[in-house]
């Protein structure tokens, strides 16, 4: 049953013409399948609607073949032949009570338009972002009323595949209409330059065309950037607040934004929940119209006081909602203990910066949900007796187990450890890294609730035991350890590293701290580890070299947007970053390093050194097992995340579900491909080169 304190969560909130059932609000989000993968796109927006979300909406949609992110994958509707994808979307989140919002977009100097050739538009002639050797045309006047047009038209067929949120939209600097609004990137001296008020034209025409256009049929939304973060030298607070004077009134619905996307989906390691706020309170009291914003909600408190500090109306979520697509259905039933609460970490954002489809460290069924019908909440019932023994309570061990006791298989979990969670129990431990623990605490709270699951924990598991039960399967996530030989990416064989203390990620995770104060972090990984040892390192007193063959610091975390975040930690607290240069040998005292471009080496003072290169899997018992039973059926042996292919906790956690998923169904490393695919429909061979 719902607590009465969370019924405010509950009220409608009239958007304009349409009505929204509660104040839970899923805001655009990208999702790398958007036009590319249609049917998965739709099906997935469709669940969230299922797990109660008042509004769901698109990622950007791209209005105009003018404007073209290539190669990311947004959506698209750029004319009649986009439609039956958006409807079919529209069509599923309906299916389940919820309003469905289109955000439409025209990306201006973000898009360099690789696909379609033509050259971008902007409001000033200035290069795209990013490195691509394009330029952006600045916008005459008949420029601006083509971009009012298309606009419309994006409108109406955004009405037709069946909308009813239509966004107008000004945010993350990632559009036309921002780029016009902020002194960043207007320099233009007519109508459209100069005063905020001329800045503010183009999205004030913008709206008014838009509620013409819709004319009652749907709801408009604007969403806009309050604070480009940048100073004077953009948009700031003042400003939107004199924008809100001018147009506050014209659309049904504000959806208040910070910065860029990096700030808008800021990772735990760099701020915690409701971060936003302080940049959003008080706008609302500018304008009579609801308000939606985010800020990493889990907490039903903290979206409460939302509500009740006049912050906003509507609680907006894109992460909470990829996490726990059921959400606000939890929070309705009273059901708290079981929601999947965020942890932060940006794996979702790395399906756009990737082009691949949306995947999640603590939802393993995100862009699962139509090409292998996983669903977040349910999962088929076990069609077999066979007791399961899972080894290892990491996070591929704790979900296959959890799984598998909801499937209603008997299941015993047996942990060598005296604690639970493995690799996350002991990450989370790290500098900027508490929240992870999440992945522990909902899987744990999970094997608790399961009466068919035995947890045992002081468990080391031999063959012997393990072959002494009665286990129809036994799933083996033992995990991995870090090598203490610098194999990696960059040197395939071991190094000399003689007379030198020699630590690994596990050591210092463990306790484990260099003895001297020179301290040598060869980071070969890339991801976050890297740049958090020597984060940790460094607070704690040692002086930190962090050696990484690529150009910058933590480098795969562009993806997940910190990685200028790492990089200026990093510089701040005195760790001296030798970009580009690997580490050859090490002796008594001195880690030889090269260039790698130049091959030009030098030498640095060294009393230990961190290895952060590459991981082998724990997979002694399988091959053990594998002996033991020579052949034999029964139990079936298999391993599972780490211990079968080290990589992300995301990784280990999605190999323990499928796992609890294809247990007693069709193999899925067959030959054939064990997921939908929505092949392309070939078009006629037509053409004037034919
Ligand atoms: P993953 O990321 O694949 O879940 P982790 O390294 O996080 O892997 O977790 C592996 C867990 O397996 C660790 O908690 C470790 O203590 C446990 N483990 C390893 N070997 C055994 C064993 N023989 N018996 C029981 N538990 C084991
Ligand atoms: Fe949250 Fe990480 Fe999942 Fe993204 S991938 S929704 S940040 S838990």
């Amino acid at each position: 049953m719902r607590e009465p304190r969370f019924d405010i969560l509950f009220e409608p909130v009239q958007i304009g013409p349409v009505t929204a059932r509660n104040r839970f609000f899923q805001v655009p989000h990208c999702n790398g399948m958007g036009h590319r993968d249609p049917t998965a796109h739709a099906v997935m927006r469709g669940v969230k609607a299922e797990g109660g979300w008042a509004v769901v909406c698109t990622e950007e949609v791209e209005i105009h073949h003018s404007t073209d992110v290539a190669p990311y994958v947004e959506g698209r509707i750029w004319d009649d032949a986009d439609i039956p994808a958006h409807a079919r979307l529209v069509d599923l989140v309906h299916e389940h009570g919820a309003l469905a919002g289109i955000e439409l977009v025209h990306s201006g100097l973000i898009a360099a338009n690789l696909y379609t050739r033509r050259p971008p538009l902007a409001p000033a002639h200035l290069p795209v972002s990013g490195t691509h050797p394009v330029q952006a045309r600045r916008m005459e006047a008949g420029d601006i009323s083509d971009l009012r047009r298309w606009h419309r038209q994006a409108v109406e067929r955004s009405l037709r595949a069946g909308y009813d949120i239509v966004y107008v939209y000004a945010g993350h600097g990632l559009t036309t209409i921002q780029h016009f609004l902020s002194r960043r990137y207007n320099d233009r001296r007519d109508g459209y330059g100069g005063s905020l008020e001329n800045r503010a034209r183009l999205l004030r025409e913008i709206l008014e065309d838009t509620v013409e256009q819709v004319d009652g049929r749907s709801a408009v939304a604007c969403r806009i950037c309050v604070d480009e973060l940048i100073g004077p030298d953009g948009l700031e607070r003042s400003e939107i607040e004199e924008v809100l004077g001018l147009v506050g009134e014209l659309p049904d619905l504000w959806d208040f934004m910070v910065g860029d996307w990096d700030f808008d989906s800021v990772t735990s390691r760099f701020a915690g929940e409701g971060a936003q706020e302080e940049y959003v309170r008080g706008l609302k009291q500018l304008t009579s119209k609801p308000v939606v914003g985010v800020g990493r909600f889990t907490s039903p408190d903290t979206m409460v006081r939302m509500i009740r500090d006049g912050v906003l109306d509507l609680i907006g979520a894109a992460r909470p909602s990829i996490a726990d697509p059921f959400l606000p259905k939890k929070i309705e039933e009273g059901r708290f203990e079981e929601i999947r609460e965020c942890i932060g970490c940006n794996i979702c954002v790395t399906g756009d910066s990737l082009m691949t489809p949306l995947r999640c460290t603590q939802n393993p069924t995100m862009g699962e949900e139509w090409r292998r019908g996983w669903h977040p909440e349910r999962i088929r019932p076990k069609a077999t007796d066979a007791k399961v023994l899972v080894v290892g309570a990491g996070p591929a061990g704790l979900e296959a187990a959890q799984a598998l006791g909801k499937r209603g298989y008997e299941v015993v979990l047996a942990e060598a450890g005296n604690a639970l969670g493995g690799r996350v129990t002991l990450e989370a431990r790290l500098p900027g890294l508490a929240t992870w623990i999440r992945v522990l605490d909902y899987r744990a709270t999970q094997l608790n609730r399961l009466p068919t699951v035995e947890v045992a924990l002081g468990s080391r598991l031999s063959v012997p035991e393990i072959l002494s039960y009665d286990f129809g399967h036994v799933a083996l996530a033992t995990g991995s350890r870090w090598r203490a030989d610098g194999v990696g990416r960059w040197h395939t064989h071991p190094l000399e590293l003689d007379d030198v203390e020699l630590l690994t990620p596990d050591d210092v995770m463990t306790g484990s701290r260099p003895r001297g104060s020179r301290v040598v972090v060869f980071d070969d990984d890339h991801y976050y580890l890297g740049g958090v040892l020597a984060e940790l390192l460094a607070t704690e007193g040692h002086g930190v070299t962090l050696v990484t063959p690529e150009p910058r610091v933590s480098e795969w975390t562009v993806n997940t947007m910190e990685q200028h975040k790492i990089q200026r930690k990093l510089l701040e607290l005195d760790v001296v970053a030798l970009t580009s240069h690997t580490v050859l040998s090490a002796s008594a005292g001195v880690v030889r390093t090269a260039c790698v471009y130049t091959d030009r080496e030098q030498e640095l003072s060294c009393d230990s050194l961190v290895l952060v290169t590459s991981r082998l899997p724990e997979d002694a018992l399988a091959a053990e097992l594998e002996t033991r039973l020579d052949g034999q059926a029964n139990p079936t042996v298999r391993l599972i995340g780490d211990a079968w292919s080290p990589g992300t906790i995301a990784a280990a956690v999605w190999d323990g579900h499928r796992y609890a998923e294809e247990l007693d169904g069709p193999a899925s490393d067959g030959d054939e491909p064990p997921f939908l695919r929505e092949v392309v429909a070939l078009a006629p061979l037509t053409g004037s080169a034919w």
